[in-house]
């Protein structure tokens, strides 16, 4: 008598999509259904949406992150620390830099995104824009030690105090929010007059927020005016160089810290593995599967879906990742079972973006929230995201105070 195997699971990514997945698959299945392994670069999960929090030094970087084993039950999944380098489609495997091969039945590929260029050159080389921990910390460290370093100058360079934010998406402005709340603190500490500072932020579409709710845009527009921010919309940047950026019209802005903000692509390997893809993102099937492959589930930042009513791709949130997580797990366990997949519904709640201290803008359901109100809210959603993952005592433990 042949016994039947146990078919292998991989999950690769522990952000929002790879964790939530890792999470409820182990509810799916009962014991013994299957071989689970994460995959991940850290042994520690990251909640990016925080961490311009860190990044801007309103936060310490540990509250954004938590042990993988605090929060997946490791006696039910297997959880490598490495770096996955490919994915080979056809072989049912995936490569890891340190550990070799691994084989797969089922893979959900969960490797959020990476910075977009838009093929301006220099941003690599001359810009923060890692939006990890590694990458937060380095912008707060580099942050503050500009400001030591101005007053030991000679001669003060009005560089060291210049930041230019580049992108006025929800990441840009949520980092400038912060920054701009904490720059009257930081110049305190410093022994720097606030009105040595300079705050811009540049972007090339016709607005910033593009696509938020024109009331919320101007709202935020004017808080952070009155913090000492400066727009400068419909402005594209042309080139990041080691003294700052250049402009399209020629207009050079000096600075030492430049922060990439213009928005994202998916995971480098998924175009390495030949998926086709937009910008690194996978128009994926209603079920969640890569066209062409029955057993590969992609999520997250590396997908793309359109709304239908819009005609337009969804933008990539931890919001959508997670849901789809949560239609992956089931979807993995209905593939075990040989039961036939449920389609994904996107069920957008609304969409908050902090400004720092205790001011928000944001839309939920049809209510417009402004300052306050829409803090409490961003602060519930957060909150909301470690109750998922980890019930009430991760929300303990991690959560935000919404007051
Ligand atoms: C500052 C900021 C604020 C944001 N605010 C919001 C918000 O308010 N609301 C919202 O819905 N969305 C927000 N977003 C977007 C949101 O964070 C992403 O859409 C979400 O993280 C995508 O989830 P994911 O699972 O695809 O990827 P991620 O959560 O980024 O996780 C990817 C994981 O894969 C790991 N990884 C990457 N490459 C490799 C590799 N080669 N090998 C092994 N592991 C790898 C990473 O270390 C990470 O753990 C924000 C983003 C930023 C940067």
């Amino acid at each position: 008598m042949k016994l039947a195997t146990k078919p292998n699971i991989l999950i690769l990514g522990a952000g929002y999509g790879g964790m939530v997945t890792a999470t409820k698959i182990t509810k799916e299945l009962g014991h013994n259904q299957a071989n689970i392994t994460l995959v991940s670069k850290h042994d520690y999960h990251y909640q990016t949406t925080w961490l311009h929090e860190p990044a801007a030094g309103t936060m310490h970087h540990d509250r954004t992150r938590m042990q993988i084993s605090d929060v997946v039950d490791i006696n039910k999944v297997n959880f490598i620390q490495d770096e996955v380098v490919n994915i080979h489609r056809e072989e049912n495997k995936v490569s890891l830099k340190n550990t070799g091969e691994v084989e797969f039945d089922y893979l959900v590929t969960a490797l959020g995104a990476v910075p977009e260029t838009f093929g301006v050159g220099g941003v690599f080389e001359h810009s923060f824009n890692k939006w990890t921990v590694n990458g937060a910390r380095q912008l707060k460290e580099h942050t503050e030690y500009m400001f030591a370093k101005y007053n030991n100058e000679p001669e003060p360079r009005e560089e060291y105090l210049t930041f230019v934010v580049a992108g006025a998406g929800f990441t840009g402005m949520e980092f400038i929010g912060e920054l701009s709340e904490r720059m009257p603190k930081l110049c305190k500490e410093y022994d720097i007059p606030l009105n040595k500072v300079k705050m811009y932020v540049i972007e090339a579409a016709p607005t910033a927020l593009p696509g938020f709710d024109p009331e919320l845009v101007e709202y935020a527009m004017n808080l952070l005016e009155n913090r000492g921010v400066e727009f400068k919309i419909n402005t594209p940047i042309s080139e990041v160089t080691a003294d700052g950026v250049t402009l399209k019209d020629g207009e050079e802005i000096k600075s030492s810290t430049v922060i990439w903000a213009t928005g994202v692509r998916g995971n480098p390997v998924i175009e390495k593995a030949g998926f086709e893809n937009m910008r690194g993102r996978v128009k994926v099937e209603k079920d969640l599967r890569a066209p062409g492959h029955d057993n590969i589930f992609i999520i997250g930042d590396c997908s793309l879906m359109i709304n239908e009513e819009t005609e337009r791709p969804y933008p990539p949130t931890a919001q959508i990742a997670m849901q789809q997580a949560e239609t992956v797990a089931k979807n993995l366990h209905a593939l075990i079972k040989g039961e036939s997949l449920h389609e994904f519904k996107p069920d957008i709640k609304g969409t908050v973006a902090s400004l720092g201290g205790k001011e928000a803008i944001g839309v939920v359901g049809n209510k417009k929230l402004f300052g306050t109100s829409a803090n409490f809210m961003k602060k519930m959603i957060d909150n909301r995201y470690l109750w998922i993952l980890g019930g009430t005592g991760l929300v303990l433990k991690k959560g935000k105070n919404p007051f």
